[in-house]
């Protein structure tokens, strides 16, 4: 079917009048005057009709040669001189259509080999973009893998900081007494400035030191679950 293409009308009182245009369903091109039937269906919210056989650039028009007929066309032509033509026109048409073929047989075969290059460039590409999802995926599996055993990993040491934590945090002995005590107070639960800045001094801790407890206690806090309400002060001043 070709459509009509009616172009907007300008009307005596300066309307425009335009008449609705079915676009192809394929590519969106507009293929000319939507039919009644389309308009009526438009209107009750239904489906169009597939017209992609309609469109010239979805559905190119396909010509093809046969390239054996004509051969047989002019073979029986030739068997039979004189029964409609003199041998000269018959040499003459077959010395024609040779030469059309010649000039044109080289580009289609060019041309169909230029599809079967791409057909096969295009699989191969389907081919490596296949390959290389699979092999991500195998990729994304071992990073889950990996991820799961680190977390388990990461979920009993944070457990065993936990334990200790919760029994530093019951002990009620000075934390600040002892060296030691200190430093893994800190590094554990956690001093507040002010009360580092006196176990520093007290135990002649050097700033390298301060720092690397700090670091230390950082490490254990992104690691810890929330703590509970309970816990007093942020930091915990030793009881
Ligand atoms: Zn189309």
């Amino acid at each position: 079917m070709t459509r009509p293409r009616t172009p907007d009308r300008r009307n005596p009182d300066g309307t425009t009048t335009i008449t609705m245009k079915r676009a192809c369903n394929g590519c969106g091109n507009y293929l000319g005057d939507a039919t009644s039937y389309e308009l009526d269906r438009a209107v009750a919210g239904l489906p169009l009709p597939d017209v992609i056989h309609e469109c010239p650039t979805c559905t190119p028009p396909v010509v093809t040669v046969d390239l054996a007929a004509v051969r047989a066309d002019l073979a029986a032509t030739t068997e039979t001189p004189g029964a409609r033509y003199t041998q000269e026109q018959v040499d003459a048409a077959q010395a024609a259509i040779g030469r059309i073929l010649d000039k044109h047989t080289p580009a289609l075969v060019a041309e169909v080999a230029q599809l079967r290059a791409d057909d096969a460039t295009a699989r191969a590409l389907d081919e490596k973009a296949d390959a290389e999802q699979a092999e991500l995926g195998q990729t994304i599996r071992q990073l889950y893998a990996e991820n799961q055993r680190l977390n388990c990993l990461l979920y009993d040491l944070t457990r065993t900081i936990t334990a200790a934590y919760n029994r530093m945090t019951i002990d009620t002995r000075d934390w600040t007494a002892n060296r030691s005590d200190a430093w893994l107070y800190g590094a554990l639960i956690g001093w507040t400035d002010d009360a580092l800045a006196d176990v520093a001094a007290r135990h002649r801790w050097t700033p390298q030191t301060v720092e690397y407890l700090r670091e230390r206690h950082a490490a254990v806090r992104a690691v810890m679950p929330a703590r509970e309400e309970t816990d007093g002060s942020e930091d915990g001043e030793p009881g």
